[in-house]
């Protein structure tokens, strides 16, 4: 038996890497020193691992900012547009500088007269993570170009004394999740091509003395056709019959291999992990006559790769005792359910009791923690009466017990009322012909109504001032002194401009989610949790641990001071309880679904205060509504059932002159474009300007029956658009809405924009729906 571990966060416990990469994209350090501070990571990761009792440890897994974009520099696969910039690069010594090259193919290049896009970036499977997407062309090639895991193999081993299972996106998933930048072929073509730089780099590892290698196809948790099956059986015959000696380490995750489970037995690898927290059964769909007969070992994935939650040891020794009956010590392997990279790590950096207390600590683990948990496990398998694993056995299930019984977790009333929720309280009064008709009356508003989508310029003072409260520099009168000065400055200033719905402008918020979450029971706080979500950017999730209850109204104060302050209506501003899920780390010890149902229940009675307060128009932000869909197809009915409930039981309640606001940002709307329908929202703005408005497409088709925004200009950019684009976005969109049913407002909200070029925008944006009111 073997303790193993997939990967390990890379981010560093204080967020080193994010440092060390920021500085020398700022030219503030040189390239030896980031790659020190790389170094260092690895070397403090590795030797973490190894004290906490792993035996096969990963290499590989650092990544300077994205694995998938590593394997495009190793198999050499970089994009045309960067030729110029390597032929520059390339003028003092071939391949030197293949840092530089890297950084840019990640966040584009404009210096030495060269203006290189990016390449494009999208989510890992359903996590936060974001990975660069691989670029291909129908005469790609490939070459081995970067000897990164080379050298950290030996860095490894220099480290440990001992060596390291080199980590390696699997080619398969490798093409799979890569985009073709031309139509004409398909990239799963490329795989002759590609897989004889997999066998260079394996050739070579095998020299270096490596005995595992790990291949990550986390694609074998996809709904897959038959080629991309075929695809996987000839990688892995061919690799291993080129490779006899090399011990395969297969691994997948985030799902279960479902229909691709009897591919996965059948492929000639040494060990198929297995991720038995977000799919427990499929031990048992294994561990059958087939595979028991077989050779093949199994990496049981128990500890929680993807949430926070300390594992329950008695549990997870069980399941492991069964693998064990069925197939033998020898070929079982202990593993978290998938790399640690998506949790934060180390609790023992956590000291601020008022985010997290010690209550609540107990039943966490981040990364480092989930190390001890494995090695634990294995102990407790090797030697059952061991006596220190023996005592960690007895605290964790005292842990487990504690908190089910907790006061803290368990809110009766909240209990009896999700008990009680029914379909009515999913359900706005009238329908939405008789709410517009009622609303149209009550607003007054003109024809392509102007608003924004909620947040204002973040300015360095708003984020001074709030820091400086935080820190306790600043009393509270001071800093709602400051907050209610700039709210007042904004409503002035959208009036000035004639937009149509006003917003207060959110300058009260540190983050969308975490500002409800501060204000809500139930949510705990790190004060260093935090995670990798792309490059250097990281995200610190709140942690749902107990029944959600709102114990005072959280945002009718400021709507209800912006509004006192105008007669134009103000938009109420609300995070959506899906979003607010799935930014969170949440509770498992119940369904997704009646944590997000709660949420629902506490932003319903917001939405009721705020209308009670006078508020007329109200938003409920879901972003988050599509990245919460199951990886597989056959779960997204009962997925969109219950998170578009929920919306709707935090969006009911009102009167139906009251307007129900929803916002999403850009995303594939096709397929779930009946579930957005169904939201019922009054009005949806949502994220179109990039696609030119193409995404209206998919509500247009459908006949989509209630209000809508779609975004007329980009806010991710600085550029101010010109009134005559916006108005042709306008009459692109009149051509497929009906123009009574449109609203004009940015994309997104404007946190990350600055004043001068925001003012210009939306001047220019007013006047492009004057002109189009005109042309109608
Ligand atoms: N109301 C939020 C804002 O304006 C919405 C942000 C989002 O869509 N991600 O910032
Ligand atoms: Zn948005």
């Amino acid at each position: 038996m073997i303790a193993h571990n997939l990967g390990y966060p890379r981010i560093g416990s204080h967020r080193e890497l994010k440092w060390a990469c920021e500085q020398f994209w700022a030219g503030k350090i040189t390239r030896q020193q980031v790659q020190e501070a790389g170094r260092q990571i690895r070397q403090s990761n590795w030797l973490t691992q190894q004290q906490a009792g792993i035996e096969l440890i990963p290499c590989n897994d650092f990544s300077f900012y994205d694995q998938v974009l590593d394997m495009s520099l190793t198999v050499g696969a970089i994009p045309n547009r960067f030729q110029p910039l390597r032929d520059q690069l390339d003028a003092d010594r071939p391949n030197a500088d293949l840092l530089t090259l890297y950084f840019a193919m990640a966040r584009g290049y404009q210096q030495n007269g060269l203006d290189l896009k990016a390449m494009e970036m999208t989510k890992w499977f359903d996590t936060n993570y974001h990975y660069i997407v691989p670029e291909f062309t129908a005469d790609q090639s490939f070459t081995l170009l970067s000897e990164k895991i080379f050298e950290e193999f030996e860095e490894a081993k220099q480290t440990l004394d001992t060596v390291a299972k080199p980590v390696l996106l699997g080619p398969v998933s490798y093409l799979l999740l890569g985009k073709e930048k031309k139509t004409g072929f398909d990239r799963l073509d490329l795989l002759d091509r590609l897989l004889p730089v997999y066998e260079q780099i394996l050739t070579q590892l095998e020299n270096q003395g490596a005995d595992w290698i790990q291949f990550d196809e986390p694609t074998l948790s996809l709904d897959l056709t038959d080629e991309q099956r075929a695809a996987f059986a000839k990688t892995y015959g061919q690799l291993r019959a080129k490779f006899p000696k090399l011990k395969l380490l297969l691994a997948s995750y985030f799902e279960c291999y479902g229909d691709n489970l009897n591919l996965a037995i059948q492929l000639p690898v040494d060990a198929l992990h297995l991720d038995l927290v977000r799919c427990p059964s499929q031990l048992d769909d294994i561990l059958q006559p087939d595979f028991v007969n077989k050779q093949t070992r199994l990496s049981l994935g128990v500890v929680d790769g993807r949430n926070i939650w300390i594992n329950d040891l008695a549990k997870s020794q069980a399941t492991i005792q069964r693998a064990i009956d069925a197939i033998g010590q020898e070929r079982v392997l202990i593993a978290p359910s998938c790399s640690l990279v998506h949790v934060p790590c180390d609790l023992d950096s956590e000291t601020n009791e008022e985010g997290l207390t010690p209550e609540i600590k107990q039943w966490l683990a981040f990364a480092r923690q989930k190390l001890d948990e494995i090695a634990t496990l294995a102990t407790l398998i090797r030697e059952p009466d061991n006596a220190e694993a023996n005592a960690t056995l007895t605290a964790n299930q005292a842990a487990h017990t504690a908190r089910r019984q907790s006061p803290i977790i368990n809110r009766p009333a909240v209990q009896t009322r999700l008990k009680q929720l029914t379909e009515e309280d999913a359900q706005r009064t009238g329908a939405f012909t008789q709410r517009q008709a009622l609303q149209h009356e009550r607003l007054h508003l003109p024809l392509f109504p102007t608003t924004t989508i909620g947040s204002f310029p973040q300015t360095e003072a708003v984020r001074a001032n709030r820091s400086k409260f935080k820190k306790g520099e600043k009393s509270v009168e001071e800093y709602d002194a400051f907050i209610q000065q700039e709210t007042e400055q904004a409503i002035r200033w959208q009036e000035e401009i004639g937009l149509d719905v006003l917003v207060h402008g959110e300058f009260e918020r540190n983050d969308m989610v975490e500002y409800f979450g501060e204000l809500l029971d139930g949510f705990g706080f790190s004060e260093n949790g935090w995670v990798q979500s792309y490059g250097s950017r990281c995200v610190k999730p709140p942690i749902i641990y107990g029944d959600v209850h709102r114990p005072e109204p959280m945002t009718v104060r400021w709507a209800q001071y912006a509004q006192s302050l105008t007669s134009k209506p103000v938009k109420g501003m609300l995070t959506g309880p899906v979003t607010i899920l799935q930014w969170s780390f949440v509770r498992d010890d119940q369904p997704r679904r009646d944590t997000c149902l709660q949420i629902a229940l506490a932003i319903h009675d917001e939405v009721v205060d705020l209308e009670n307060a006078g508020i007329g128009v109200i938003q409920i932000d879901e972003p988050a509504l599509r990245e919460g869909l199951p990886l597989r197809r056959e779960n997204w009915d009962t997925y969109l059932n219950w998170a578009v409930m929920a919306f709707r039981v935090a969006a009911s309640g009102v009167q139906d002159h009251t307007q129900i606001h929803t916002h999403m940002c850009y995303a594939e709307f096709n397929d779930i474009i009946g579930a957005i329908a169904d939201l019922d929202a009054d009005v949806i703005t949502i994220e179109t300007s990039r696609s030119q408005m193409e995404l209206l497409d998919a509500f247009a088709r459908f006949a989509y029956p209630n209000e809508i925004g779609p975004g007329v200009y980009d806010i991710h950019s600085p550029r101010v658009p010109t009134v005559q684009e916006m108005v042709d976005l306008l009459q692109k969109a009149t051509n497929v809405l009906p123009a009574r049913n449109l609203w004009v407002n940015p994309d997104c909200g404007l946190k990350t924009r600055r004043w001068p070029e925001t003012t210009e925008a939306l001047k220019n944006m007013v006047q492009a729906a004057q002109t189009a009111r005109e042309l109608v």
